[in-house]
């Protein structure tokens, strides 16, 4: 069978040290620093939940260089959010959290990048976030690093600044599903698939940036990611 238009190119984050992974589909958790979810009018002591971006919203970006995304359309309000990026490499349904990190390939620094104004007023109306979530260039992503090389990460510092100056600030310590906890969760209402990526939610300081603005986020033992606005 033949297609009738052309098939979408894979999307590939390329791996530290060499080669890339492909992305099947990406998760994000919602709240999942008590700061932060606090900051957003919650306690921060809810259940986990989900919501996805397509995946070529992922903009991989090499080590070394810095990324750029083009100021989207319809906000005024482009919020920047510093992530944890799982990447998947063995699929699975119902994964116990004890069993999770078999599942695991490999880490990256991720931003989820929000059209603020739009979420929120979707959220005043009990609509889908996707507008506010779901966009081009929505998921600018680092290098991914091999968890066979960093090990599990369940603690260590994750920042964010902007132009040099600190924005977000927070420790993977301080989430609140861990990373197992969210493959459970996560894989009880969809079946993993290798490729899939799963941000893991953001710490406190979420704030806007503007055209020509640079981000630099870290998170410790994986390379920075610097990603400009045009
Ligand atoms: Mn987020």
């Amino acid at each position: 069978m033949s297609f009738v238009v052309a098939p979408p190119p894979t999307v590939a984050v390329p791996v530290a040290g060499g080669g890339a992974f492909p992305v099947h589909r990406i998760y994000c958790v919602g709240r999942n620093y008590v700061e932060h979810a606090q900051e957003m009018g919650f306690s921060g002591r809810e259940p986990p939940f989900f919501f996805m971006k397509p995946a070529d919203a992922a903009v991989p970006v090499v080590d070394g260089e810095t990324g750029r995304i083009e100021y989207p359309s319809l906000t005024g309000n482009l919020h920047h959010e510093i992530e944890l990026v799982v990447a998947i490499g063995m699929g699975g349904r119902d994964i116990k959290a004890a069993d999770a990190a078999r599942h695991i390939w490999g880490y990256a620094v991720g931003l989820d990048m929000t059209r603020r104004d739009l979420q929120n007023e979707m959220k005043k109306q009990g609509r889908p976030w996707c507008i506010g979530k779901a966009f081009e260039q929505a998921a600018p992503i680092g290098p991914i690093v091999p968890i066979a090389s960093t090990g599990e990460l369940t603690h260590g510092a994750i920042t964010l600044a902007v132009n040099g100056q600190p924005r977000q600030k927070g420790d993977l310590k301080e989430l609140i599903w861990n990373v197992n906890e969210i493959i459970e969760h996560l894989s009880a209402a969809w079946t993993l698939q290798p490729g899939d990526l799963i941000f893991t939610g953001t710490p406190a300081g979420v704030a806007a940036v503007t055209r020509g603005d640079v981000m630099e986020g870290r998170v410790e033992g994986l390379p920075e990611l610097r990603v400009a606005v045009a």
